[in-house]
């Protein structure tokens, strides 16, 4: 069998991933990039990005993402669509194989596999998914115009697919299950604001409700047992993410939630010549700005890696 050997195997096309792809190309470090099964990560899923400097009136998320890339390949970088779905990173150089089947020998690995959203793990939930459940309003929203949804979660993921849907629906319900939201203060005063967003506190979704045409409706609990029912045409699921690691678990160091765990101030994880970049390794900041930052940075360890620094 024919293996390709790359320098530099970048895994994932967020901020982190196309950061990394244009230091480790002007590097000349030839990197190729896999960008998985959601080109241009979360941040395509996000109406208006507001907070990432240089663009001072927004920019749409995905057209940030797109000049991310393009940003890449004008320095060369090999992007390539599809994912990786295994990863021996036993022994230098790693042997990774992609969906295709296809071998790859690399020289380093840059993870950027960013995270997933998670759902309440209820079976109607299950069932409904794609009847009217989701966890991208962005995606979904313009299925429920005009009609009443409730979105769950107290975070800014949660404040800010209220707000989008406010702008197209009757009516939203947020369920937050304590009497607090997350959320920053500038996304729970947009949601105050608006007239239509009417916040169920403490209280959580115990059945989404429906029929053969989708969603119909939700059965909340609080903290007492007491329970109440609310008609809605679509269920929202904002309660956070969990981080895309299960392929590198056997060799990669992470903590309990599964984030990389990277040493001190660099990307470097325990195994010698694999770097971690964006929400795959950081539970914390979660922000495109420094996954693109943490991106940046494991180009440049990768590359002393290669110097032998
Ligand atoms: P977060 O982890 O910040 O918030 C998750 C929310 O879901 C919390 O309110 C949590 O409740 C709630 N939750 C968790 N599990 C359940 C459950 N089983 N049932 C009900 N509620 C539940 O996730 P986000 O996705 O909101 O945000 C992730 C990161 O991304 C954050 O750092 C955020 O600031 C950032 N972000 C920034 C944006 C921006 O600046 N434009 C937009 C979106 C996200 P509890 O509070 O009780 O734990």
């Amino acid at each position: 069998m024919n293996i390709e050997t790359v320098k530099c195997l970048i895994i994932g096309g967020g901020p982190a991933g196309y950061t990394a792809a244009i230091y480790a190309s002007r590097a000349n470090l030839n990197p190729v990039l896999y960008e998985g099964n959601m080109p241009g990560g979360q941040l395509t899923l996000t109406t208006e990005v507001d907070n990432y400097p240089g663009y001072p009136d927004g920019v749409s998320g995905i057209d940030m993402m797109n000049d991310m890339k393009r940003q890449a390949l004008r320095f060369g970088a090999d992007i390539r669509s599809g994912y990786l779905a295994e990863a021996d990173l036993s022994a230098r150089p790693f042997l990774l194989t992609t969906g295709d089947g296809d071998a790859i020998r690399a020289e380093t690995v840059i993870i950027a596999t960013g995270a997933t959203a998670k759902y309440l793990g209820l079976p109607s939930e299950e069932k409904y998914k794609g009847l009217g459940v989701s966890a991208c309003a962005t995606c979904d929203g313009f299925f429920h115009r005009k009609k009443d949804v409730a979105v769950v979660g107290g975070g800014d993921t949660a404040c800010e697919d209220a707000s989008y849907l406010a702008a197209m629906c009757r009516k939203v319900y947020l369920i937050v299950r304590r009497n607090e939201l997350r959320a920053s203060k500038a996304m729970q005063h947009r949601v105050k604001r608006a007239d239509n967003i009417e916040i169920l506190w403490e209280r959580q979704v115990s059945e989404v409700l429906g029929d053969e045409n989708g969603v119909t409706g939700l059965r909340l609990i609080d903290k007492t047992g007491s329970e109440m029912t609310i008609d809605v045409h679509g269920l929202f699921v904002a309660v956070g993410h969990h981080p895309n690691t299960e392929i590198f678990k056997p060799c990669i160091k992470t903590d309990e939630a599964g984030y990389i765990v990277t040493k001190g101030k660099t990307t470097e994880t325990n195994v010698a010549g694999v770097f971690a970049a964006g929400d795959v390794a950081d539970p914390r900041y979660r922000q495109g700005i420094t996954a693109a930052a943490s991106g940046c940075m494991a180009a440049k360890d990768a590359e002393l890696f290669l110097l032998g620094k």
